[in-house]
């Protein structure tokens, strides 16, 4: 017999977990068209070469096979550089700056882990199209309210610049080749700790004493204000990071005026990001209770579409990870946890009444409640007892009686109480008792 075991790092996700994830999706997905969003789905398998040459370091976590033509294939990394290719490939039917989200599983190749798997889903936002710092705070905006939609307490947005990680390396006296092994060794940061950074530091080549003024500039502390200041004042020599920093202003400067509560957003000169395609601010959402790594992160990358499009469209946008966020939702015991999709149970009380009950669920579901329908009639005890294990909280019943006087009974099975209705009330009573939440 075959082997009964799904894939490693790969999961199943049973019904009472799929009910909290789509729960996350409507939330992102309604946050998304309330700001304007379109929708986007673009296939799982790409050319690889469409992938190659973006990644950096992480291209040897692509999921990598020749199809049976002998093309070279392979499993999306993300969703941002089908996004590049989908922009270059279509550019005449799209309307820039265009804003667009898109939901569906990447493929890693990564060690699995609490948190960390080899298929996982994301939702992304992007505004493709825009260098406006309005863009890059429209994007932070609706990462923290998307956060606190979904109740995570305390979370924070780490907001950093590539071009101010790329400062510190200048003024530390590295050359630009070198700022690569320093993006990737302060990446590290949160997880190797301050020693850790300067071995990898170290490691890469740097000098100690370049180690050493980098480290303390990457643990400047403080408001926004006074982080971007203590940065002004250490990189006045460059221009690159002067302009980084101006920008960072303007992006907060928009998320004041959004009214995003200033708790829910700091600057982090310790941000890194791994991955190789951004080019300007760069982000990411943490919480105490998940030391394990971030919820989400994001950033600017003007080039990569251009590697696709011949010519240079700046985008901002970012990717939620929703395996990482429906874990620590499990852990955090937040957002609903209905054990069921449907609202009301329609028994079958005999043989003679299957068609009456039929037409109840059908005219129950056409005014919006969610109907399940029994599927042997008779025994009306074992008929509650089924709705119930099932967690559907309204049992109904069409029997003779009711017929005669066109009642249904209802029977709350949460709180033990029965009542016969005139049919026509009982779709809103239904609908009132959830919307009371009673
Ligand atoms: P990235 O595409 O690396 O910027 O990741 C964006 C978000 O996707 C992360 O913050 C995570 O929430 C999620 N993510 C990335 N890699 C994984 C993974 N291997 N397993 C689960 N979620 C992931």
């Amino acid at each position: 017999m075959a082997v009964i075991q799904n894939v490693k790092g790969m999961r199943d996700h049973l019904p009472t977990d799929m009910m909290l994830r789509q729960y996350i999706v409507s939330t992102l997905t309604r946050i998304s068209e309330a700001h304007g969003f379109e929708p986007l789905q673009t296939p799982i398998i790409e050319y690889a070469e469409t992938l190659e040459g973006k990644l950096g370091e992480d291209e040897k976590l692509i999921y990598r096979f020749e199809d049976h033509g002998g093309r070279r294939l392979a499993l999306r990394y993300d969703q941002t550089v089908p996004l590049a290719r989908v922009t270059a490939q279509y550019a005449g039917q799209l309307t820039l700056p265009w804003r667009r989200y898109a939901y569906g599983p990447s493929y890693r190749g990564e060690r699995p882990a609490r948190g960390r798997y080899r298929e996982f889903y994301q939702f992304d936002i992007d505004i493709v199209g825009s260098a406006s710092p309005l863009a890059d705070a429209e994007i932070v905006a609706m990462l923290c309210e998307a956060l606190s939609a979904l109740g995570f307490p305390d979370f924070v947005t780490l907001l950093n610049h590539r071009q101010i990680i790329g400062g510190i390396a200048r003024v530390s006296g590295l050359s630009e080749e070198a700022a690569g092994g320093v993006y990737r060794a302060i990446d590290k940061f949160d997880k190797i700790g301050v020693a850790g950074v300067r071995n990898e530091l170290l490691k890469a080549g740097v000098d100690t004493g370049a180690a050493d003024r980098i480290l303390e500039l990457v643990q400047i502390d403080g408001s926004a204000d006074e982080v971007l200041a203590a940065l002004a004042q250490r990189l006045a020599d460059d221009e690159r990071a002067i302009a980084a920093i101006a920008n960072l202003r303007s992006i907060l400067d928009g998320l004041a005026a959004m009214g995003v509560p200033t708790d829910q957003y700091r600057v982090a000169p310790r941000l890194a990001r791994g991955l190789s395609y951004y080019t300007g601010v760069v982000f990411e959402a943490i919480t105490p209770h998940w030391p394990e790594g971030s919820l989400l992160g994001g950033g600017r990358y003007d080039d990569l579409i251009g590697l696709f499009a011949g010519r240079n469209i700046p985008t901002v946008g970012l990717a939620f990870g929703i395996d990482r966020l429906h874990d620590v939702m499990l852990e955090l015991n937040l957002g609903p946890r209905p054990r069921t999709t449907a609202v009301a149970y329609v028994t079958l009380f005999s043989g003679d009444y299957v068609a009456a009950s039929l037409a109840l669920a059908a005219e129950l579901r056409a005014a919006g409640i969610h109907t399940l329908i029994a599927l042997e009639p008779g025994n009306l005890g074992k008929q509650f007892k089924e709705a119930d294990r099932r967690g559907v909280r309204f049992a109904l019943v069409l029997g003779p009686d009711e017929l005669a006087r066109d009642e249904v009974v209802v029977k709350d099975l949460q709180r033990g109480e029965q009542r016969s209705l005139p049919r026509a009330a009982v779709a809103g009573l239904l609908a009132e008792a959830l919307t009371e939440g009673k």
